[in-house]
């Protein structure tokens, strides 16, 4: 071992904990990180609790009214700590190619020299004054052959009970691993170490300063220091079940996506699923748990995943997918019984909310929330609200990235099969960005080449979800720009190399489509009604998976015309519709160049197909 233990410290692992490995990795951090005592989580309820009445008592959770929302709580983080931060990012590859140009990279004996070795290494002592906490957690089903196992080593309890209602947390996943079973480590801090006897002077710990989102791919291994925040603390969504997975994905021949994955069931009861990539803050959790419009004739949606999809190839040759999650870390803001009674159902106990305001009859409020807002309410910063102050100085009640964290088990329209094993077989792709011009409401691609093309060119409108400027478009192949773990062109090929890697009796591909749910009129608002209403999309696409629906062929594929789409219940003229649907020529030219300026920033390893699509596109 490099460091000596330090005093006192004691593994405390339950008797049933028998991995070698994980022994000597938690013995080896608590000596690193000097962490004053080791918990490790069992992941029951009563141990939920008991974590989340520790974090009422240090402040860091407001328990929120026991009738009007049971079970939950509030908890409102550094004004520094409220996003990812992608330019902290980094994916450390021995080679640097590896990560490839959309990557942040550092060599990994410098990076370590950073975090764990040098003599100011960030990680030394970064614990001291903090409880260890152990958190054994599963991505996908128990067992299932899809799923991975990773530990995380984190001194928040906010991450614990976060990871509780997020992943199958606890002893299960110990007893599973039994005395030699592999685990992805990842190893986590707020990054505020606390002096001898000394107690934190803040609700939310974290280093408003200094921040390391890590990931060395070779070793599969993960060190997030600095951040409290979902998506750079809760180690097992992003930056293990997309950065991570990705990787071991290539290798091993399946897809590690930030996608949803939905269930469709028409009015004759046949049943469809579907997977769909949007950027963060772009739709996904809201398309996930949809409700089709009655007028429709009895369509309904059903949720497996709102997030992540882990999609292996199976000997059937079709495409299965788990969702590797348990819980919802969703944005509240928008959120509303109109746009989502699903998700509002969802919250109505045992929800930790996180930056949202607190009303004076102690529930949570948000902007978009029902009904009138709140005479007076607290704002996420602890201040004083009203709608008075929101129209004199714009601020915000609520965080615009502003989350919910919920256990999937809460969704009404859960799917029955969201916790099998096997996964459920895929039908369709769905790829989409927030574009308040130029892309069309919906195109279906000719071949899976065209697809792949249309979703490596993806543009999308930068959202609150992470750090640096807001609305600004840019190239977000499959929403996976801050997400892939190995270089973009090479991810490029591994999706056209799944054309030929479906072999079996039913062998065959899903459809691909794009989307854009977010075209502006001139007045500046979204002309399509969206939420519910994309279920006419849905169904469009159905249609043309079952050869029935029609579309009109363009330049980059086929888009239905204003017959084509049931408008059953919905008052919307075709002149709206031809606002949305169009592909201006003159803005496609302009998007055609940023499409090559991505080809040339990627002209490692760039697949030649896509080149060559792009000639065929621009010749068409
Ligand atoms: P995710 O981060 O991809 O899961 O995105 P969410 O589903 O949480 O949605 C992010 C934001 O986009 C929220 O404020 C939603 O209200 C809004 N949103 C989601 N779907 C639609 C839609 O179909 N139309 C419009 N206009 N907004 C949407
Ligand atoms: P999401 O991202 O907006 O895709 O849900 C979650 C996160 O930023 O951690
Ligand atoms: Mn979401």
């Amino acid at each position: 071992m490099n460091h000596p233990a330090a005093p006192g410290v004691s593994l405390n692992a339950p008797a049933y904990v028998k991995n070698a490995r994980l022994l000597a990795w938690v013995r080896e951090i608590a000596a690193l990180t000097q962490a004053k005592d080791v918990y490790w989580c069992d992941g029951s309820q009563e141990e939920y609790d008991r974590l989340c009445q520790q974090l009422v008592d240090a402040g860091t959770f407001k328990k929120l009214d026991p009738v009007k929302r049971p079970g939950c709580y509030l908890a409102v983080t550094d004004p520094s700590d409220v996003a990812r931060v992608e330019d902290r990012t980094f994916i450390c590859s021995q080679k640097k190619e590896d990560a490839g140009p959309t990557n942040n990279w550092m060599a990994p004996a410098e990076m370590r020299a950073l975090l764990q070795s040098g003599e100011q290494a960030l990680f030394k002592g970064c614990m001291a004054g903090r409880t260890l906490y152990v958190i054994p957690f599963s991505m996908g089903p128990l067992g299932s052959p899809i799923a991975h196992i990773g530990v995380e080593l984190s001194d928040s309890a906010y991450v614990a009970v976060n990871m509780k209602l997020m992943t199958r947390m606890g002893k299960a996943v110990i007893d599973l691993l039994g005395t030699d079973g592999d685990f992805v480590p990842c190893v986590h801090t707020v990054g505020a170490p606390l002096a001898e006897g000394a107690k934190d002077s803040t609700v939310w710990p974290c280093n408003p300063t200094t921040k390391y989102i890590v990931h060395y791919p070779e070793t599969q291994e993960i060190w997030s220091y600095g951040s409290g925040y979902g998506g750079n603390a809760l180690l097992g969504k992003k930056c293990f079940a997309l950065r991570i997975a990705s990787t071991m994905g290539r290798t091993q021949g399946w897809l590690a996506e930030h996608m949803l994955i939905l269930g469709v069931t028409n009015p004759e009861g046949k049943k469809y699923h579907v997977a769909a990539a949007f950027p963060s803050a772009c739709g996904k959790t809201n398309f996930a748990m949809l409700i089709p419009p009655a007028a429709l004739g009895g369509w309904t949606v059903t949720t497996i995943g709102d997030d992540i999809a882990w999609i292996k190839p199976g000997k059937d040759g079709r495409l299965y997918a788990i969702n590797p999650e348990a819980g919802y870390f969703g944005v509240a803001p928008g959120t509303n019984f109109k746009t989502n009674p699903n998700c509002m159902e969802s919250l109505k106990r045992d929800v930790i909310f996180t930056n949202v305001a607190l009303t004076d009859d102690g529930d949570v409020w948000w902007e978009g929330m029902d009904g009138e807002p709140p005479t007076h309410a607290i704002d996420w910063q602890g201040k004083d609200w009203t709608p008075q102050i929101a129209k004199e100085t714009g601020a915000k009640a609520a965080h615009p990235n502003s989350r919910f964290t919920v256990a999937a088990t809460n969704n009404p329209a859960l799917d029955p099969a969201w916790d099998d094993a096997k996964g459920v077989a895929i039908d369709a792709f769905i790829f989409g960005g927030r574009r308040s011009t130029t892309v069309p409401l919906v195109t279906q691609a000719r071949t899976w080449t065209e697809g792949v093309y249309m979703a490596a060119t993806m543009g999308s409108e930068t959202t609150a979800a992470a750090f640096g400027a807001q609305g600004v478009v840019r190239r977000d192949p499959f929403a996976m720009l801050p997400f892939c773990g190995y270089n973009m062109s090479d991810y490029f090929q591994h999706w056209l190399d799944i054309e030929h890697k479906l072999e079996g009796e039913g062998a065959h591909l899903p459809k691909i489509f794009c989307v854009n749910w977010f075209r502006k009129g001139a007045d500046g608002k979204f002309v399509w009604p969206g939420y519910g209403d994309n279920a006419r999309v849905l169904k469009w696409m159905i249609g043309r998976i079952e050869g029935q629906a029609l579309g009109e062929g363009h330049f980059f594929g086929v888009s239905p015309r204003y017959e084509d789409l049931d408008w059953t219940g919905l008052d919307f003229s075709k002149a709206q519709f031809d606002s949305i649907i169009d592909a201006d020529p003159v803005a496609w030219k302009d998007e055609l160049a940023l499409h090559q300026e991505l080809f040339d920033k990627l002209a490692y390893h760039l697949p030649t197909e896509l080149s060559a699509t792009k000639q065929k596109l621009e010749a068409a």
